[in-house]
Parts: C-alpha cells; sequence; structure tokens
C-alpha cells in the first residue's frame, strides 16, 4: 500500500503587529513568518474502508475531530466527495500551545498529503484557501518558506528566507489560549509597532544584526506582565548572549537568534538550568 510522508515544521514569527480589531472579532495582523527545523511527521496510508483513523503516540493531543490534522483530513475528503479511507500516524515533536503553530502545520501537512494520496491535483493556493476554513495560520503552513502575512494571517506574500541562524526555542510549563491574549490585547492602544519595513529590509540585505534588532511582537505586551516566566527565558536569553530574542505568536515559548554555533550549547545549557 502507498505510503504518503509530510513534514509538519514549527514556525516562529520573526514581526507580529496587530494593526486594529475588526468587526467580524478577529484583529487585522501584519506577520513576517519563518519555519524552523523542528517538525512533527505525518504518514499517511489508505485505509481499505471510508473512515479517517488518526494515531499518535503523543498522549496530550485529541485524536477525534479535536485535532486539526483529523479536521483537515475531514474537511478536504467531504469538500472534494472522496470516498476513500485514510489512516495518519502523527508523530508529534512541537510542544503543544507553545506559539508555533504545531496544529495549524500538522493540518498543512495533512492536506498537502492527502491531496497527494487522493491524486485531487489542487492547487498550493486552492489548497491554501481550504486551509483558512481551519486557522489563520494554516494557509502560511501550506506554503512553508517565509512570508509577510496580512489579513487575519491568511494574505500572503512569500518572501526570501532570512538569514541562516541558529533558534533556540524555550517553552515555559504554562498554558495560554491563543484566544485570551488576543482577547486581552489593547489593540488600540498600543505603545508601540515593530517596523515590518525594517523587517523586510533587513532579510533583503541578508542582515543578520538588523533582523534581530528589527523583532518585535505587540502580543508581548499582554504576556510579559501576566506570565513573569516568559520575561526570565527572554532576560535569561540576553544575558547568555542571545543576539536576537522574541516570544513567537501568542507564546509562550521564546525563541533566541545565534548567528555563531559555538554559542547554541552555553545558551542551551544556561537555559535548563533555569
Ligand atoms: P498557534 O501558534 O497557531 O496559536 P499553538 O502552537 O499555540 O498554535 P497548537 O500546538 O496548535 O497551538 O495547539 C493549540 C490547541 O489545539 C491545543 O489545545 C491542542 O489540544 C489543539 N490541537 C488540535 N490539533 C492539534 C495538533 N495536531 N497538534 C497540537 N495541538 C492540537
Amino acid at each position: 500500500m502507498q505510503k504518503i510522508y509530510e513534514k509538519a515544521p514549527a514556525k516562529i514569527n520573526l514581526l507580529l503587529d496587530v494593526l486594529r480589531k475588526r468587526d467580524d472579532g478577529f484583529h487585522e495582523v501584519e506577520m513576517i513568518m519563518t519555519m524552523v527545523d523542528l517538525a512533527d511527521r505525518l504518514e499517511m496510508e489508505e485505509l481499505p474502508r471510508d473512515q479517517i483513523v488518526l494515531t499518535s503516540e503523543a498522549g496530550f493531543i485529541p485524536l477525534d475531530e479535536k485535532n486539526l490534522a483529523f479536521q483537515a483530513a475531514r474537511l478536504i475528503k467531504d469538500r472534494y466527495d472522496v470516498r476513500r479511507g485514510v489512516y495518519i500516524h502523527l508523530d508529534k515533536n512541537i510542544p503543544v500551545a507553545a506559539g508555533l503553530a504545531g496544529g495549524s502545520s500538522d493540518a498543512a501537512a495533512a492536506l498537502r498529503g492527502l491531496n497527494r494520496l487522493w491524486e485531487l491535483q489542487l492547487t498550493l493556493g486552492e489548497l491554501e484557501i481550504l486551509g483558512a476554513e481551519l486557522g489563520s495560520d494554516v494557509p502560511f503552513c501550506i506554503r512553508g518558506g517565509t512570508a509577510l502575512a496580512r489579513g487575519r494571517g491568511e494574505k500572503l506574500v512569500s518572501l526570501d528566507p532570512p538569514p541562516q541562524c541558529w533558534v533556540i526555542l524555550a517553552k515555559p510549563p504554562i498554558n495560554l489560549s491563543t484566544a485570551d491574549i488576543y482577547g486581552k490585547l489593547r489593540a488600540h492602544d498600543l505603545p508601540y509597532h515593530p517596523s515590518a519595513p525594517d523587517m523586510l529590509d533587513a532579510i533583503r540585505r541578508q542582515s543578520f544584526t538588523d533582523m534581530c534588532a528589527a523583532l518585535g511582537n505587540v502580543l508581548e505586551t499582554v504576556t510579559l506582565d501576566r506570565y513573569p516566566e516568559v520575561r526570565q527565558i527572554k532576560e535569561c536569553m540576553v544575558k547568555l548572549g542571545a543576539d536576537g530574542v522574541l516570544m513567537s505568536g501568542s507564546g509562550p515559548t521564546v525563541f533566541g537568534l545565534v548567528s555563531k554555533e559555538a554559542k547554541v550549547a552555553r545558551i542551551y545549557n544556561g537555559l535548563r538550568g533555569f
């Protein structure tokens, strides 16, 4: 039986700005996102019966209709009236509810994989439109690479990759919900806005230093005071020598960017004692 494999990489936000709250309840955002090497992996295989079966060794995620990969399979199957079954195995490596879009990336990988397995011949653009029904980050996860995202995150412009560097991810053991963080954001009264033009320019010029200087995420205005661990991890990473430090998405994961490999072990080991 044919098996299809898809990688589902985690994303980090190099920049996350909120322009305003919309009438439909979503926030109008401007984000610059890039994929990192950390990834989940999905294995997909035809099932002899017309059913979606999802398994995973990870004990901490739902495996039914609540799972985004399951929802993606259901969506593409129903929309294109596919009368075939699929067995999906999810190898979970991305921390859950971390601000790394793990669930969205799993959904994107399921859509890409099932498009191949069921020979639907949908274009990436068509998959992105379908993916937007599942979540704001799903279209970017389908496209991958690096992109500027606007609207509620679904309007994408692909970018060159950022300068190569090491990325250190640190997730404190706290649970926060994206909806809750956005709900607490004073979108009309933000103390600062990061500059997307500066970040785009840094990427265009491949300037690692300027990329680090242009990092910014307005959701930190909610999390840093409410969750002191996030602030402490940021300060710790800076002290240990990271060149750029920022919270990803709605957190709580903090990422550190480092240009020299020699610094990576020092920062990693320093954080372990945190
Ligand atoms: P984002 O950065 O897009 O806000 P996140 O990284 O903060 O996402 P996820 O890891 O996607 O958050 O998980 C958010 C919620 O979605 C969790 O409560 C989890 O139970 C649920 N969930 C559904 N499907 C998945 C999946 N495939 N992997 C992880 N979590 C999932």
